[in-house]
């Protein structure tokens, strides 16, 4: 038996596992000419569970509708589940978590939970390079990243028209991040962990183990709450040393939504990891693949 992976672009992945299919995140439209897998979720036939990180649009938006077209159940944040729930999926379908459950999917396999954190979107007004120095803004309080924020909605103004109906139609009204998770799924293959945006508790981070790690590879890296400071390159290297997981891959490092992000440059990033981590191999996805990642 092996287990696979399948990326549909952003942070989206199918895990095949113990016969079962478990969608990590559900994003999967894109606008047209957007480099990904050329699907939607609606094409989204096979699906035993939807495991969702956090409940912004680039990682929820298409969950609703693979959840409704295929009977997958879901695990996900509060906010998530409230989303999803008024998009119209059957609240018994769901699972609430917060961080500290551990959850049976079937078939031998089990996710625990972990609180975890969002990226700092609201340090930067665009998007940022791996290679770039990025330093200061510690300390600052909930109103004064909110005050900051407002620099990113002006920036927004300037986007395309097909970027803007993007934005709009994937709006679910969902109330910020609602709360960042990290899964590390026990499969009988080995164990993979997931994150699905640049930030991470280090206190948790340091304890795991995972065979496999999923880390997401854009923006301004959070750790315990704090901005990175370096560059994002450096932070991707130095979870590598904390979790020292056998294989790495990224994720949210393609240009998903041409004009509100660009693609991470994945050359500093590999420097850097064969720098602080050159036992950690990293492995690079093409869309729709099925590499396999399990076992070792
Ligand atoms: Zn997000």
């Amino acid at each position: 038996m092996t287990t696979t992976l399948d990326w549909y672009g952003c942070s989206t992945f199918r895990l095949a596992t113990a016969g079962m299919s478990i969608f990590l995140d559900g994003y999967i439209d894109r606008v047209p000419g957007a480099p990904g897998s050329g699907l939607v979720a609606d094409d989204i036939d096979d699906c035993d569970w939807l495991i969702i990180g956090h409940s912004h649009f680039d990682h929820l938006w298409g969950a609703e509708r693979i959840a409704i077209n295929t009977g997958a159940r879901v695990v996900g944040s509060y906010e998530t589940v409230r989303v999803l729930e008024a998009a119209g999926v059957p609240v018994e379908q769901m699972i609430c978590v917060a961080g500290g459950e551990r959850v049976d999917l079937g078939s031998g396999v089990t996710v625990e939970v972990f609180p975890s954190q969002h990226s700092c979107v609201w340090a930067h007004d665009h998007p940022i390079e791996s290679d770039e120095v990025c330093l200061g803004d510690l300390g600052a309080t909930w109103q004064e990243q909110q005050a900051r924020m407002a620099d990113l909605t002006a920036w927004m103004r300037s986007l395309t028209r097909s970027t803007k109906d993007h934005l709009k139609a994937s709006d679910q009204g969902a109330r910020g991040d609602g709360g960042a998770l990290v899964f590390l799924f026990h499969t009988p293959d080995g164990s993979l962990l997931y994150q699905d945006t640049s930030g991470h508790w280090s206190g948790i981070f340091e304890g795991l183990r995972p065979d496999v790690a999923i880390l997401a590879a854009a923006g301004r890296g959070n750790i315990d709450g704090e901005p990175v400071q370096g560059t994002l390159a450096e932070f991707m290297a130095r979870q590598a040393e904390l979790l020292q997981p056998k294989r790495l891959i990224l994720g949210h490092h393609d240009d998903w939504l041409p004009g509100f992000s660009t693609p991470t440059n994945v050359e500093p990033i590999r420097e850097a990891l064969q720098a602080a981590a050159p036992n950690v191999d990293l492995l690079e996805l093409g869309y729709v693949d099925g590499t396999t990642v399990l076992p070792l």
